[in-house]
Order: structure tokens, then C-alpha cells, then sequence
């Protein structure tokens, strides 16, 4: 779980961040608005601690402008403002905020709020079923798998059911090592006769499916004398 923090004032940023961190939660800061929209597109947090009032671009507007990007998961938004008669304008407005947070703020009450948040975020996975890395998330229940490279729009990827299984164990154990036989007892049990090298065909395949640019993978990685393995970091 990845948390963005938006505040232009760099004391209560830093603050915010030291009671996150300290409670285990990974975080990154930025002092405006576009860097705020630059970081989503990179890293698709998945809560937004957003100061409503920023130079140049303000929270509203960053808001609005995050929820209009398509995205595989909508981050959660909790709002930072410093005055009560704000929350009107923040609800009232139907910006896409989830929560908001009146300044002067107690370090324990919003470390609360965003577990809270992230609570219902890891609800929300598991009873969608979902796995997820950084470009990639697979929808077991739907059955189907998405890529979102880097800044460009999530799409559907057509895999055949071998492919599908593959990205399946890749996505649960990334950065794992897997021997050929291991790959191939995962994919068809004990009933598999051949040649351990047939694995190596669906990893081609796979691969020109998911990694822009196949002959240099970025993703599924070959381990010289052993077998592959699935990195996205
Ligand atoms: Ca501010």
C-alpha cells in the first residue's frame, strides 16, 4: 500500500510522513499540485493525503483531474483542509474526495482515518479477488488480466489459459525463481510428458503479449541455468 502526501507546508508534510512511516506505511511527499499528478501517473498510490490549498494548482483541482484519469484502481483522496467552513465546499462540490481532515490535526486521529481508508481498500481486493503489481493486475474472478504501463491507459490483455496461469503465479510470488519442471508441474501437473523446454515457448508468447519490447524483457526474466522469473519494480 502506497501512500502520496500533497501539503505544501513542508513542516506538516514532513510530520505526517514520520507518523505514516513509523507506523510501517510506505509514503512519498511532493509540495504541489502538477508534481502531485505527475506521482499519481507513476506510481498509482493507493491514498491521497491532498492539502486543499496548494499554489498554482489546488486540491480541488488535482482531485478532479486524478478522477478523471482512468486508472486500474481509483486511489483513495483524503482531503487536508484548515478550516471547517471548507468541508462544506469539499462535499458540496462533489469533488471525489473519500475523507477530509480539519487542521490543526492530532498525528494519531489521521493515522486512524487512513488505516480506516486502507482497511477498506484491502476489503475491497480480496473480495474482487485481485492481484496486483505495478503494471499488471489479474481479476481472478473475472478472469482476465490488465496492463498499465508506466503513464499510458490500463489495457486488456488476450491470454490463452497456460498464459493466464503463468502471469497468475508471477504476479503472486514476484521476484521468485522458478525451475522449468516447477513452472510446468504449476501448469499441468503430473499428467505433463515431454521436453521441459515447452515452457520455454509459452514464456515467448507470453512475453510478446506483455512486454514492450520482448527481446529485452522487462518483466519475465530469464535466470541463466535455472529458469524465469517475474519482476515489476
Ligand atoms: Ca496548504
Amino acid at each position: 500500500m502506497e501512500i502520496l502526501i500533497v501539503e505544501d507546508e513542508q513542516e506538516i508534510a514532513a510530520i505526517i510522513q514520520e507518523c505514516l512511516e513509523a507506523e510501517g506505511f510506505s509514503c512519498q511527499v511532493c509540495h504541489d499540485g502538477h508534481s502531485a499528478l505527475r506521482i499519481f501517473s507513476e506510481k498509482q498510490p493507493d491514498l491521497i493525503i491532498l492539502d486543499l490549498r496548494l499554489p498554482s494548482l489546488d486540491g480541488l483541482e488535482v482531485c478532479a483531474q486524478i478522477r478523471q484519469q482512468q486508472v486500474a484502481h481509483d486511489p483513495y483522496i483524503l482531503m487536508l483542509t484548515s478550516r471547517g467552513e471548507e468541508i462544506d465546499r469539499i462535499i458540496g462540490l462533489s469533488t471525489g474526495a473519500d475523507d477530509y481532515y480539519i487542521k490543526p490535526f492530532s498525528p494519531r486521529e489521521l493515522v486512524a482515518r487512513v488505516r480506516a481508508l486502507l482497511r477498506r481498500r484491502l476489503r475491497e481486493c480480496d473480495r474482487s479477488q485481485l492481484l496486483r503489481t505495478k503494471s499488471f493486475t489479474i481479476d481472478l474472478e473475472q478472469h482476465c488480466v490488465s496492463c498499465h504501463l508506466d503513464r499510458e491507459s490500463p489495457k486488456n490483455l488476450d491470454l490463452s489459459s497456460s498464459e493466464f496461469k503463468l502471469m497468475t503465479l508471477f504476479l503472486k510470488h514476484p521476484g521468485r525463481v522458478w525451475e522449468r519442471g516447477q513452472l510446468i508441474e504449476k501448469l499441468w501437473g503430473d499428467d505433463f510428458f515431454g521436453e521441459e523446454r515447452v515452457i520455454d515457448t509459452h514464456i515467448a508468447r507470453l512475453r510478446k503479449k506483455i512486454e514492450p519490447y520482448p527481446s529485452k524483457p522487462r518483466f519475465v526474466k530469464t535466470v541463466v541455468g535455472v529458469g524465469y522469473k517475474f519482476e515489476d519494480s
